[in-house]
């Protein structure tokens, strides 16, 4: 079996090399036995195609290139959406995350979005900084990671990827943060997220392998000793 993950604008949406997490899903399928094939889609390609991809990964980006990348791929909108629909595995941090809602309203002019999560941003005076612990449905482990974002996401009926119980998370003392819809964790978190969060990076890669082939029993266990002790030392040093 391979995974293909496609990394999209990796050359403008890479703030705090968000380009890791896709080392980190390509290493534990490699761990597994599992082929990945990761394949960038720039400002310079053309043809684009998501009939045989298993992962999209959409990184963060300051205000500006938000604003350069926001043309680009809302000519993908349709499919995008369409692969959205259908249950594909579409990662999306920071400013990318911003980017699957509706708009993002910053104080001169407006970017629209993928329209993919019936969500909203806008600028807010302060930038939200700093390290934050959530507790998500779906794991037992927190989620941990680093938010620095001077949008409010707005998510309206959607489910939070996970409950703050340190941090900011999607706009001021909003109590949750980022979105979970089908196969979409869309999430502030950025940097280290998923060598961080190996029961995410899990969880996201379950998600693509069973799309792939339904009769998929699960992976095998990694020996994550390691990114567990950093994982809960973390929470127990913000946690209160
Ligand atoms: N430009 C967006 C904001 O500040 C996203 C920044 C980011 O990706 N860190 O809200």
């Amino acid at each position: 079996m391979k995974i293909k993950i496609l990394h999209l604008y990796p050359d403008l949406l890479n703030l705090y090399g968000d380009k890791g997490n896709i080392e980190c899903m390509r290493k534990r399928l490699e761990w597994r036995g599992i082929d990945a094939e990761v394949m960038s889609y720039t400002c310079e390609d053309t043809g684009f195609d998501l009939s045989d991809v298993n992962i999209v990964f959409i990184g963060g980006g300051s205000d500006r290139e938000q604003k350069i990348v926001c043309d680009r791929l809302l000519e993908h909108k349709d499919a995008l959406k369409e692969y959205a629909e259908d249950n594909g595995t579409l990662v999306a941090v920071c400013g990318g995350y911003q980017l699957l809602g509706n708009y993002y309203k910053l104080e001169n002019e407006t970017i629209r979005g993928l329209e993919i999560l019936d969500i909203y941003t806008e600028q807010g005076k302060k930038r939200l900084i700093g390290n934050i612990v959530l507790k998500a449905d779906f794991m037992d482990e927190r989620i941990v990671g680093f938010e620095n974002h001077g949008g409010r996401t707005y998510i309206g009926s959607h489910t939070p990827l996970g409950k703050v119980e340190y941090g900011y998370g999607n706009h001021d003392n909003a109590g949750s943060e980022g979105v979970i819809y089908k196969n979409v964790v869309a999430t502030y978190l950025h940097g280290p997220l998923l060598p961080k969060n190996p029961g995410l990076c899990d969880y996201i890669l379950t998600n693509a392998i069973k799309r792939k082939n339904p009769d998929f029993k699960g992976l095998s266990p990694l020996d994550d000793k390691l990114e567990k002790t950093a994982n809960q030392y973390i929470v127990n040093r913000f946690k209160k």
